[in-house]
């Protein structure tokens, strides 16, 4: 059996650290590639080398597939851990790869290929009996014949790329007579984002729970799942609160989802870590969307309910060993949420922000994971992702982990720039999350803008119950009063602003 003894992280930012972080307790060295822009970025630092590998832009950086390749060779590095996003899911990359007698850290080029196009995923599945949401099969090119498809699933229909990603090339037609507008946005979104304007129509289930499942595979044959993560809370038909368990599923639901999770795994002779994706209904039916060939962002939240470290999995199943245990070893032990503080200001329509981070201020303490890659004083370049940081809170319990996440927010001092964690802080101190009854349509249905301006600050807090205080002891309000919560409200309009959220 191969034993890596150097990866090189062929990524950026937060999941580059959290790889050099494994590695390095593995005593495997690490090696960072960074583009110009970022230079002076603390996984650049973490790594034992450090490669700049081209200006900012990631098609003239972290992109350059056969240029990574070329310094694994210069460097001696055994193996490539990818990451997300860039060249993670690019089957001839991972081929290439290994070509060069490298490792690639996560499936074999054939597992990516087949799962890399949403209509070939589910002609790979179909002879598992996998429940899909009712659709057309193939492509659509003909116009006539789309409609007549979507008359007979019945509106409202989606109308989704292919090749797509990130919640691109995605349409919803609420009628027939949208159809043709919403397919020629489809199309031109599909080329001019994937070069491939292949679209197909799904039923578009008008409540949907966004449910998915950490699987991991081996060279050997095995394959188990590690439950589910519950990604609901979407702008753009993007994560941005992410959970484990889900408040919903029922023990045989999780049990049938995950059944199902492995069978679509091994139609694609799945190796290393991956997500198959579900849409769940109301009923919580639920159907096969897609498998993601590569760790996701939201890995965190599984690692901490199941103690199992998946960048590790994901080394020693690349060097040929079999998963370290089985599926009846696996347990959910407690809560665990994710949100992504992206530089986006939520009052304008989650817009991506640029700026510097005049303070950056991490939240610490019991439960309190970050994953990040920036520090005060460094600038968000615009040419990637504009996420800045992942938090992570793990509670014995669901209320345990959304109060520390609470907690964690407010402890949270980043100035200079507009990030999520407001909308965050909204969404984990809301009715249908805290009651679980949410799906993806939250922002649509319980979100303005306007609702951040009530949200309560811990300065303001703490101001008002000085205030009070001060009017107590000074006698300026009466013993009454004291026990009226009309008092306090009074003193700041933030509480009766909070109350009206509630
Ligand atoms: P992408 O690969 O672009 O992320 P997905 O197929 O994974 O696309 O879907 C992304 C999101 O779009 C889902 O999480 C869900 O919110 C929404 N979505 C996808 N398919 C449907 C559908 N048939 N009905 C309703 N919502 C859907």
């Amino acid at each position: 059996m191969p034993s890596i003894k150097k990866i090189l992280i062929a990524n950026r930012g937060e999941i580059a650290l959290r790889i050099m972080r494994t590695a390095r307790e593995l005593n495997i060295q690490t090696v960072a590639i960074f583009s110009e822009a970022d230079r002076n970025s603390p996984h650049v630092r973490f790594a034992d080398e450090a490669v700049c590998i081209g200006p900012p832009p990631s098609h003239e950086s972290y992109l350059l597939g056969d240029k990574i390749i070329e310094i694994c060779k210069d460097l001696g590095v055994d193996a490539i851990h990818p990451g997300y996003g860039f060249l993670s899911e690019n089957a001839s990359f991972c081929k290439k790869v290994i070509d060069a007698g490298l490792i690639f850290i996560g499936p074999s080029p054939e597992s990516i290929e087949l799962m890399g196009d949403k209509l070939t995923s589910k002609h790979t599945v179909a002879k598992y009996n996998i429940p899909m949401v009712p659709g057309t099969p193939d492509a659509v090119t003909d116009r006539a014949t789309a409609k007549e498809k979507s008359l007979e699933i019945g509106y409202p229909v989606l109308i989704k790329a292919s090749a797509g990603g990130g919640g691109k090339g995605m349409r919803v037609v609420e009628k027939e007579e949208d159809f043709d507008d919403q397919m020629d946005r489809a199309v031109s979104e599909a080329i001019t984002s994937f070069g491939n304007g292949a679209v197909f129509i799904e039923k578009y289930i008008t409540a949907p729970k966004h449910i998915e499942i950490q699987v991991l595979g081996d060279q050997h044959g095995n394959v188990v799942h590690l439950f589910e993560r519950e990604c609901s809370i979407q702008r753009r038909h993007q994560k941005v609160v992410e959970e484990a368990p889900s408040s919903v599923l029922t023990p045989e639901i999780r049990e049938a989802m995950g059944r199902c999770a492995v069978d679509v795994a091994k139609a694609c002779n799945y190796y290393g870590a991956g997500t198959v994706e579900f849409i769940v209904d109301e009923k919580l039916d639920f159907y096969f969307l897609e498998m993601n060939t590569r760790l996701q962002v939201e890995h965190p939240v599984t690692e901490l309910i199941t103690g199992i470290d998946l960048v590790k999995e994901m080394i020693r199943i690349a060097e040929g060993e079999c998963i370290s245990f089985k599926q009846e070893d696996l347990q959910i032990h407690g809560h665990a949420i994710e949100i992504r503080v992206c530089a986006e200001d939520p009052k304008n329509n989650f817009l991506p922000d640029i700026g510097t981070l005049n303070t950056y201020v991490r939240p610490e303490g019991n439960g309190v994971r970050v994953d990040d890659g920036f520090e005060q004083g460094m600038t968000i370049p615009i040419f990637y992702d504009p996420m800045i940081a992942k938090l992570i809170t793990y509670g014995k319990n669901r209320e345990e982990a959304i109060a520390k996440m609470i907690r964690a927010i407010d402890e949270f001092k980043i100035s200079g720039i507009e990030t999520t964690l407001p909308f965050c802080k909204f969404v984990m101190k809301h009715e249908a999350f805290l009651s679980g009854n949410f799906d993806t349509r939250f922002i649509n249905l319980y979100f303005s803008p306007a609702l951040l301006d009530g949200l309560p600050n811990p300065e303001e807090e703490k101001l008002a119950a000085a205030l009070a205080n001060y009017l107590i002891t000074t006698k300026k309000v009466s013993v009454q009063a004291q026990t009226n919560s009309q008092t306090v409200l009074k003193t700041s309009n933030w509480q009766a602003n909070r109350l009206s959220y509630r």
